[in-house]
């Protein structure tokens, strides 16, 4: 499928915009029209509503624990300090000084190209100590597969227009990260002759300042995760509800991370919001809760129509985990710019890490004392309070059964990568009557308009009966009125914008009180009481259980 065609049609319908376009727009930065806008509500309402308000049960039929936050998007700077953000949350930078373009060193693959025959005497040479391929191009690519692609496409039109040897032959690909330092590192720009600069480290985080004055003690940061406002509000959540192990805190909102490389639409934008739990349970359940969580956010994506051939859950093979994590799987969907699957959300174990950083940052105890555990065996130990027991230097494993950090199952999504997946997936051509249309096959949860409200023609008191059934409809749901133009025309242009279902108030309806329902999908249409339509609406838009 032709993304360009998606991003025209984006900006056609009014999904999403460049950000302050008439300036020439801001690379990162995206602003959604009204149909982008109802879209990203309901990807938020359905999340908050499956995960937060009425979450699936948990692995053994329990209902779940889940509460809500929304932390303010800019925190104290030593929340960064504390969670490793301020050291580590970067990416390798090198930059062009011919074109002055900035590329992520991991992104830009060099392949070095030898003449066939002279392969075994490179690859017999210790490795750094291999003499100088004679040629090296640069492609900005996600892996090595992806760049390999981009070579065998071009190759053909080198050796042809740009006399390259046609016996040349990849010796290696890798990334400017790994290359040998000896080797040249063009730049991946097509027609730009420069070398990129040697990479050097880049922080994400977008820095500005608090009050006044603009010196270092004023430095902070622009979130660049929710999570770590739920990590620093896990003590006050504790004391001021009633939720015990295991249960979980939701929080959706803003990100910021000054991507050097923003690119394929919105997928990496430097502004974008997350959806994200902080699953907080017992260690020994750890491995339980990791699993369940894993499977609950697959069918998620799967139940909001994402087709599963597309979906694909990647589990980070041991080389990649952090080093706190006992697993990390990727939730990646195969989008039309991309020939690999590209993450849309991360569920990661991250043991206790995040907790026991803060705790020990902050110096405040993040414990969490297990009163069930101790009213059960505090008879058995000769002692009515918790203080005193401890009075008596019991091992450091026997005050764990009471008193511990939990552990912290992750799931971590983005609003927009959604938003573009369900666009993606959603985008048809086909053809009605001999008519080709664009339709926005959207799972009707999460349709920008819900239904549409049509008087066939504008006379006869069609228009009055049609008028008043959009007004009793749209306390309840998002909804449309047109009178404008041919029906086939109006039907169309709901169809672009993925409107589920349109009502139709005609001649009949002045007789018997009927209207039309058509569904967006296959064209039919039923007929039904003009005062059964919201109802049948409720029915169809009701989520599946
Ligand atoms: P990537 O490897 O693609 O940069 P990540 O692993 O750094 O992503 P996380 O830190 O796990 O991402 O963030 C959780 C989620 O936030 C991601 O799965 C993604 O949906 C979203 N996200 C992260 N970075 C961006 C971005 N630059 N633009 C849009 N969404 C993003």
């Amino acid at each position: 499928m032709d993304m360009d065609k998606i991003v025209a049609l984006c900006k056609r319908r009014g999904f999403i915009y460049p950000s302050s376009e008439i300036y020439g727009g801001l690379n990162g930065f995206w602003d959604y029209g009204p149909l982008g806008v109802e879209l990203k509500r309901n990807i938020k309402e359905a999340w908050w509503r499956d995960m937060v308000l009425d979450p699936p049960p948990g692995p053994d039929g329990e209902e779940l624990q889940m509460v809500g936050l929304d932390c303010a998007i800019i925190m104290n700077p030593k929340v960064w300090e504390a969670s490793g953000h301020v050291a580590g949350f970067v990416d390798w930078m090198t930059e062009c000084p011919s074109c002055k373009r900035r590329y992520r060193a991991d992104k830009v693959y060099l392949v070095a190209l030898v003449p066939e025959k002279e392969l075994p005497h490179y690859t017999a040479a210790a490795p750094g100590q291999s003499p100088t391929p004679p040629v090296v191009l640069a492609y900005q690519a996600d892996d090595p597969q992806q760049a390999r692609k981009l070579f065998e496409a071009e190759f053909g039109r080198l050796v042809k227009k740009q006399k390259l040897a046609a016996d040349l032959a990849p010796l290696a690909i890798v990334s400017v990260l790994q290359a040998p330092s000896h080797w040249p590192r063009p730049c991946p720009e097509p027609g730009c002759t420069g070398q990129l600069s040697e990479p050097r480290k880049f922080n994400l985080m977008f820095r500005t300042f608090v009050g006044a004055a603009e010196d270092a003690s004023a430095v902070a940061y622009l979130r660049p995760e929710t999570a770590q406002g739920i990590f620093v509000n896990f003590a006050n959540v504790l004391g001021t509800t009633r939720v015990k192990l295991p249960f979980g805190i939701a929080q959706i909102g803003k990100a910021f991370r000054n991507e050097i490389n923003p690119r394929y639409f919105t997928f990496r934008s430097r502004e974008f919001e997350q959806m994200e739990i902080e699953f907080f349970c017992h260690p020994h359940e750890s491995e339980k809760w990791y699993r369940f969580w894993r499977d609950v956010r697959i069918r998620w994506y799967v139940q909001l129509g994402l087709r599963s051939d597309r979906l694909r859950p990647r589990e980070q093979s041991r080389e990649e985990l952090a080093h706190y994590s006992c697993g990390t799987t990727d939730i990646e969907y195969l989008f039309p710019f991309a020939d690999e699957p590209q993450e849309l959300e991360g569920v990661a174990h991250r043991g206790d890490y995040d907790l026991r950083q803060h705790q020990q940052a902050s110096g405040k105890d993040l414990t969490y004392f297990d009163e069930e555990a101790w009213e059960r065996d505090k008879t058995q130990l000769g002692f009515t309070s918790f203080k005193e027991w401890l009075k008596t230097n019991p091992a450091p494993e026997q005050v764990g059964r009471y008193q511990f950090l939990p552990h912290v199952i992750e799931p971590s999504a983005g609003v927009d990568r959604l938003a573009l997946a369900a666009i993606c997936e959603a985008y048809a051509e086909d053809t009605v009557g001999g008519e080709p249309r664009v339709v926005m096959r959207f799972h009707p949860r999460l349709a920008p308009i819900k239904a549409a409200v049509f008087p066939l023609v504008n006379r006869d008191g069609m228009p009055e009966k049609a008028y008043a059934l959009y007004r009793e409809l749209k306390r309840q749901f998002v909804v449309f009125y047109d009178d404008k133009g041919a029906i086939g025309r109006r039907y169309r242009r709901q169809d672009e914008a993925g409107t589920p279902f349109c009502i139709t108030i005609d001649s009949q309806t002045l007789q018997d009180d009927t209207v039309t329902l058509r569904n967006r999908d296959d064209c039919t249409q039923i007929r039904l009481p003009i005062r059964a339509v919201a109802e049948e609406l409720h029915r169809r838009l009701q989520p599946p259980r």
